[in-house]
């Protein structure tokens, strides 16, 4: 179940549900590793199942974005390949691949913190789902934790840059 006891972030009036404070903490855990940081969760029927963070160079794998892994986490642990009763939490909008693998994946429900206007492709560029020819539609909710995500991602670059 969704644990909605922890303390509110300072920048944000409510506490975040679990999953995606999990998410955000995987997204620092990626920075750490001196990958841009992202970080995603999957939920199935309100139990964690998987949770990633971005790692192309850790494992050496262009696609290795946190949605990729998390839902290859979250469908090799529930032994199935399609996560129609899944929720997908990410902090970042998701981008076209990822979109798609959401897609494939039937994943229910889709959350994410921060939008993406350079790479996104839910709300920006493609808009995967909204596309008549997309595989599939999950309910999509955003905007959760996005003040700490996007703080994420500016730390991340201003690090790089200086
Ligand atoms: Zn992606």
């Amino acid at each position: 179940m969704l644990d909605i006891t922890r303390k509110p972030m300072p920048s944000s009036r409510w506490p975040l549900p679990d999953p995606m404070r999990r998410a955000l903490d995987a997204a620092a855990e990626a920075a750490r590793t001196g990958a841009v940081p992202v970080g995603a969760v999957v939920v199935h029927r309100g139990r964690i199942v998987a949770t990633s963070y971005n790692a192309p160079p850790g494992h050496h794998d262009p696609s290795a974005h946190a949605e990729i892994l998390a839902i290859r986490a979250a469908a090799s642990a529930l032994g199935q390949d399609r996560l129609e009763d899944c929720d997908l939490w990410v902090t970042l909008e998701p981008c076209a691949m990822c979109a798609g693998a959401i897609a494939h994946a039937r994943i229910g429900r889709l959350y994410y913190a921060a939008a993406d206007p350079k790479g996104g492709a839910v709300e920006h560029g493609p808009r995967l789902f909204d596309q008549a020819t997309t595989l599939h539609r999950p309910e999509i909710y955003s905007g959760l934790g996005e003040d700490e995500a996007a703080g994420l991602l500016k730390d991340f670059f201003a690090r790089l840059r200086s």
